[in-house]
């Protein structure tokens, strides 16, 4: 037997890298794949740590001073509004002064959602109704109607 034709080993060695470069190319079209899916994961904890920042930041609570209270009023006239019916109580001058004053502070936005009630006022709510007639600021924060009567609904 003498040796192969030369031709044949040509051949079959052109076949084998062929199918040699088709293997390499499948995995690295598996790696871009890979490396794409892990590029939309990237992004997608990007959005989310971009949507967190956005909420922190346009929803760190105004802090209430203390030394910027409502208007006094005399003693009188907060006896007459801590004996008033609550009902009653809300359509007072005060309160809607009061109301007026928070929502102001706040910058008008409610504070559980930073909503700004979209078109409708924002609504003032007793954190407690120990000192109703004679709230302190602190006592009361301000929320969108969604909010409000979500925090009433969790609290009744
Ligand atoms: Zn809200
Ligand atoms: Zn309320």
């Amino acid at each position: 037997m003498g040796p192969k034709p030369k031709g044949v080993g040509i051949v079959k060695n052109y076949f084998q890298q062929k199918a040699k470069i088709r293997q390499l190319s499948a995995k690295v079209n598996q790696q871009n794949n890979e490396i794409a899916e892990q590029q939309t994961t990237i992004n997608q904890k990007d959005d989310e740590i971009r949507r967190q920042q956005t909420v922190i930041n346009t929803h760190t609570p105004i802090q209430i001073s203390e030394a910027d209270p409502f208007p006094t009023l005399t003693p009188g006239r907060v006896a007459e509004l801590r004996r008033m019916p609550y009902e009653e109580y809300l359509q007072t001058p005060e309160w809607k002064q009061r109301t007026r004053m928070m929502r102001a502070r706040f910058d008008n936005r409610c504070q559980t959602c930073n909503s700004n009630g979209g078109g409708r006022p924002l609504e003032v709510h007793h954190r407690h109704y120990d000192d109703v007639g004679y709230e302190k600021p602190t006592d009361l924060t301000v929320l969108c109607r969604e909010c409000h009567q979500l925090i009433h609904r969790m609290r009744d």
